[in-house]
């Protein structure tokens, strides 16, 4: 069983030496339990957050431990009725080829129907990042049809459902992204009527925003924060509502003070922070609303796929520095 551990918390950014690959015979499911081959691995910035041991939402990993990672794969073995081996599974299996859960309790693997819809899926659109992304757009923006919703990140596997179901429920989104390849992306496939690129600097940024919103701001949806949260603040209406949803820019230690947190007050800004997994009872009305949507064409996954788990620590070290298209996976071969 390859696996990948974390063998030192990373000092700013992640380097390669941080993780460590070990091998180990397959493990075998007690009473309870079952077995599972990983097909997908999801790679996400919460787990940067994970390696270190500044105080944060969740506890740390330990060091030696295996990294931590949502997975989707196919039962090998099973010593509880409730599964069989064959069936397709989405858990948290982790930075592995294998892993064991246990059949019951909160962290049991959920079941999925074989269909149409890509397994991969339930990693991206129709899981967790896209769970994210409906939460802060419909439980905490709440827009109305016409008004306009800047979203930084905008390409990134949270920010790519954040456009398509701003444009299912008939609202103006714009973009924050690196690059103009990224930027078209957006417009083309992702639902946006405009995207920034924020790599042209603050001023061009600025200036590019204004255009792309004349009638200001009323919702933002922040994935990355600093620089680029100074510049929706700027373009905020008057009680516009900011769904905190993640810090980027900060998250190799870097500091991103606010240039004019006062704004917040002048504009009567109202800003909430949240943790999806904190809010669990909503997963299952928000993944039907999304596959409702997959359903009929309005939203698609796009992915960008490294294959095997030697490729794990340099493509997660990448996707740090947003190298990546939308959600970033690992195929387990
Ligand atoms: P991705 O890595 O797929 O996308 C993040 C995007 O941020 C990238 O597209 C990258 O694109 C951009 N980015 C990365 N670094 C920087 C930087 N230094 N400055 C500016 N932009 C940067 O991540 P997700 O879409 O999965 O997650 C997005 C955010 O949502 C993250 O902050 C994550 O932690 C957070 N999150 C929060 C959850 C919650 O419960 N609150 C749940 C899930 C995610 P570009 O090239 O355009 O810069």
């Amino acid at each position: 069983n390859l696996q990948v551990r974390l063998a030192c918390r990373p000092k700013g950014r992640p380097v390669l030496a941080d993780f460590q690959f070990t091998s180990e015979p397959l493990p075998i499911p007690a009473d309870g339990q079952l077995l599972v081959r990983h097909e997908w691995l999801s790679l996400d910035p919460y787990m940067r957050g994970r390696m270190a041991d500044t105080p944060s939402y969740a506890p740390p990993l330990e060091l030696g431990a295996v990294m931590l990672g949502g997975t989707v794969g196919v039962v090998q073995a099973s010593k509880h009725s409730n599964y069989a081996p064959g069936d397709l599974v989405l858990g948290m299996g982790g930075w592995q080829a294998y892993s064991l859960a246990d059949a019951q309790g909160p962290a049991a693997p959920l079941k999925l129907e074989r269909s149409e819809v890509p397994a991969f899926a339930y990693l991206g659109a129709l899981g967790m990042p896209g769970i994210t992304a409906w939460y802060g757009l419909t439980q905490l923006l709440r827009l109305s049809p016409g008004q306009t919703l800047l979203v930084s990140g905008a390409t990134g596997a949270v920010g790519s459902v954040v456009g398509q179901l701003a444009r299912a429920r008939g609202l103006r989104a714009v973009g924050l992204a690196g690059g103009a390849h990224k930027c078209a992306h957006a417009v083309q496939q992702l639902g946006y009527e405009a995207c920034v690129d924020y790599r042209d600097g603050p001023d061009a940024m600025l200036q590019g925003l204004r255009q792309a919103c004349p009638d200001g701001v009323q919702g933002i949806f922040e994935n990355v924060g600093g620089a680029l949260l100074d510049a929706a603040l700027q373009l905020a209406s008057p009680h516009a509502r900011i769904a905190l949803c993640g810090a980027m820019a900060g998250y190799n230690g870097e500091p991103i003070p606010l240039a004019a947190p006062q704004l917040l007050l002048t504009k009567r800004i109202g800003l909430q922070g949240f943790i999806i997994t904190e809010h669990l009872p909503l997963w299952p009305q928000a993944r039907q609303e999304l596959l409702a949507l997959w359903r009929q064409g309005q939203l698609q996954q796009h992915s960008t796929i490294v294959d095997g788990l030697e490729q794990a620590p340099e493509a997660f070290i990448g996707m740090l520095q947003g190298q990546h298209l939308g959600k970033l996976l690992v195929r387990l071969t």
